[in-house]
């Protein structure tokens, strides 16, 4: 058996902005709240999915949407679901993984008060630079507090994250971290996401993978990535980029 891990926005499929124009032979793969077409495709994401259909790869999406947003995704996915940033295992069936719920839940109890530290000490400081803030529930427990900036302001975006990096490391609060990346920032726990997720899927409900390959754009994936044998990755992803940029010297 061969599992294929894999993040779904911006390495499955993409919205039309991040494609160039005029691009030919889209696929749509999710739709907006209001039904129609959002993220698509291109013709190599669609035959890389082909190709997995045909020669029966299991395919786990592993991904940060939530219940509502991963129902908006009209491709055809009929195993395990990772969500909510990894705190969220559907069964093939659809209902949550009971075992994984139990320890996620035990986990977010000792980062509550933490979070909701983080979520109260930013508060008024996000409203002032006009962004909006989130909380996120996973099995009906606070995991995440996202802030978006509606014009996705860099500067912005980075004064927050900067206050909640400050807060803690003031704080020694080790078991939560912030992820940032275009246009929002976001602090949720450090030790339980994407890769213990996957980590629990294969040895739970994959022990015997003969190869399992994981897919992710973005450094928030390399966790996860590196819990499986073989990692890909597109071009011009926030991965690629931060490796490319890097420069390190070679050894
Ligand atoms: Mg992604």
């Amino acid at each position: 058996m061969i599992v294929a891990f894999t993040d779904l926005d911006d390495t499955l499929f993409q919205t039309r902005r991040k494609l160039p124009a005029g691009a030919a032979g889209l696929t749509p793969a999710t739709v907006d709240r209001d039904g129609q077409p959002h993220s698509f495709c291109t013709p190599a994401q669609s035959a890389l999915l082909a190709h997995f259909a045909a020669s029966g790869v299991t395919v786990v999406p592993v991904t940060g949407r939530d219940p509502a947003a991963m129902a908006r995704v009209t491709l055809p996915f009929t195993s395990w679901r990772v969500l909510d940033h990894g705190l969220t295992v559907l069964r093939p069936d659809g209902t949550a993984d009971p075992g994984w719920r139990e320890q996620v839940l035990a986990h977010l109890a000792e980062l509550a008060e933490a979070l909701a530290g983080c979520t109260e000490h930013v508060a008024a400081l996000a409203a002032e630079h006009g962004c909006r803030l989130t909380r996120h529930r996973a099995h009906g427990a606070h995991f995440m507090t996202v802030l978006k900036h509606p014009q996705a302001d860099a500067a912005r975006l980075e004064a927050l994250q900067l206050a909640w990096e400050a807060l803690l490391e003031e704080r020694a609060w080790a078991g939560l971290h912030i992820i940032a990346n275009a246009n929002n920032v976001s602090v949720l726990p450090r030790h339980l996401g994407k890769a213990e997720a996957v980590r629990y899927l294969r040895e739970q409900h994959f022990p015997d993978a003969a190869l399992t390959l994981a897919l992710g754009d973005s450094l928030s994936d390399v966790p996860f990535m590196n819990a499986c044998d073989l990692a890909l990755t597109p071009p011009a992803g926030q991965l690629l980029r931060t490796v490319t940029a890097a420069r390190l010297p070679q050894r």
